[in-house]
């Protein structure tokens, strides 16, 4: 199984063939795909399979991962082992994500630098973004600030790269996995996505090749969720 989208974000489609079936036809296993697995705060992509031998559909409702496999949920049965498909992603979703994913990015990246907040928590969607932080006390304008400075690192125009690092050798640039306990030992090379000199983490996400494309983001509202618990939601314009 070939997740695509680590190498090329920017695939819309491609050609597979099914390999395993389960749940009666509608959890299809491919030897390759465009469709991005739910995990790491960003959701499932949608989509379609299309067989090749009768142009039949089957609509992609879920993406997930299933015993180390990608597990494409479709809408009906009827697919068969051997099926050779093609597998097209719902573009307009998936593109506002890698924008709202390199803008989340960036964003936790100055609230790091700045107030030495970390995320704890993040949803991202396609109209909205959800972190969960780790800070004592805040306030608006404070936060409409760390939002201008996102802004303005945005502005910069900058690459967004993504390489494969041995794990050995990424485990020696500070801070570059966010969840240390997540990372599971089987794991020897880790992707590394490095939004120019903002930010640089291990991350399987989908993003834009450059931050002129996110847009800006827009805070849409705190919430105190506790004593060092809160809780911001942005958007992009
Ligand atoms: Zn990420």
């Amino acid at each position: 199984m070939k997740a695509l989208y680590l190498y090329d974000s920017y695939l819309k489609e491609c050609k597979s063939s099914v390999l395993e079936i389960r749940n009666e036809g509608t959890q299809i296993f491919l030897d390759q795909t465009v469709l991005y697995a739910r995990g790491g705060g960003q959701p499932t992509d949608f989509g379609k399979l299309v067989r090749a031998s009768d142009n039949a559909e089957f609509s992609v409702v879920n993406v997930t991962k299933v015993d180390g496999k990608i597990s494409h949920e479709v809408d009906k049965p009827g697919l068969v082992t051997g099926d050779a498909v093609r597998v097209l992603v719902n573009w307009d979703r998936r593109y506002k994500l890698m924008k709202m994913h390199t803008a989340a990015h960036t964003l936790a990246s100055i609230m790091h630098k700045e107030k030495g907040v970390l995320i704890t928590g993040n949803q991202i969607e396609e109209d909205k973004t959800r972190f969960d932080f780790n800070l004592e006390t805040f306030n608006l304008d404070e936060m409409q600030l760390l939002v201008q400075k996102a802004n303005q690192a945005l502005n910069r125009n900058l690459d967004v790269k993504t390489y494969f690092l041995p794990r050995e050798e990424a485990m020696k640039i500070p801070g570059v996995v966010k969840l240390a306990g997540a990372l599971p030992p089987e794991i020897t090379e880790l992707r590394i996505v490095e939004i120019g000199d903002v930010d640089l983490q291990a991350d399987g996400g989908t993003h834009v090749r450059n931050t002129s494309e996110v847009g800006e983001i827009e805070l849409i509202k705190l919430e105190n969720k506790g004593k060092s618990n809160k809780r911001l939601y942005f958007k992009l314009k």
